[in-house]
């Protein structure tokens, strides 16, 4: 079973880096924060409220059975606004279990030329692949990540403070890991990387070095 499990907080890195490592390594990649804020993004399109119970639900089991991998890619998901709903229909344990499926299967199953699966997200190497070989969880100070935030945002033409990205995403980070279902935290069998004072081409080494030993690849 060649899993890689990576979870973390908003803005830890952890997305770029499992990109980057399934690239190397030949694994394919789902990026289960997409799946909620999908969700999420559903749920207002359909006029509901992300806070709502029921429409969570509802638009749950809408996004798994008309699921297409496509549908991640709509640049409307990575806004800000998508994440903090996100972060309230995550909160839902029948949203939960709507997507707990397609992620597993995703994870045994990750495609014809594919060595193997990497998943990010917040619950990944404790409640989706609890048995995943390599576990990493990506961290860096609320500083750091919500700099980066900020001029990723910035970057894409998006007037943001970095004061307002870092109430949203201590805000985010609380509701994910006080929430009852599946709360954000390492996996107790999980390696903890800090990414505060490493570069991207560090974190990637740093990162790459466990699973290959892990792996043996
Ligand atoms: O990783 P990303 O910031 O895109 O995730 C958006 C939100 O989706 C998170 O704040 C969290 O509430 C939820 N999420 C989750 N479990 C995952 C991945 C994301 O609850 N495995």
């Amino acid at each position: 079973m060649n899993i890689v499990a990576i979870d973390g907080p908003a803005a830890s890195g952890k997305g770029t880096l499992a990109r980057k490592v399934a690239d190397k390594i030949g694994f394919a990649y789902l990026d289960t924060g997409a799946l909620y804020r999908f969700v999420a993004h559903t749920v207002m399109q359909r006029f509901g409220d992300p806070s709502d119970k029921n429409d969570a639900i509802e638009a749950a089991e809408f996004c798994r059975d008309f699921f297409d991998p496509s549908l991640l890619d709509n640049p409307d998901l990575r806004l800000d606004e998508a994440g903090q709903a996100a972060s309230k229909v995550a909160v839902v344990p029948k949203v939960r279990t709507a997507l707990l499926d397609l992620q597993r299967n995703f994870a045994v199953n990750p495609g014809a030329g594919f060595k193997g699966a990497i998943l990010d997200g917040r619950d990944i190497g404790t409640v989706i692949c609890p048995d995943a070989p390599v576990k990493l969880f990506v961290t860096a100070s609320d500083e750091v990540r919500a700099e980066r935030r900020t001029k990723e945002l910035q970057s894409k033409g998006i007037s943001v403070t970095k004061a307002a990205v870092l109430k949203d995403m201590r805000e985010r980070d609380a509701r994910d890991a006080a929430r009852d279902t599946a709360p954000m935290k390492p996996a107790d069998d999980a390696i903890t990387i800090d990414s505060s004072d490493l570069t991207p081409a560090e974190m990637l080494d740093k990162a790459l070095d466990i699973i290959k030993e892990r792996l043996s690849l």
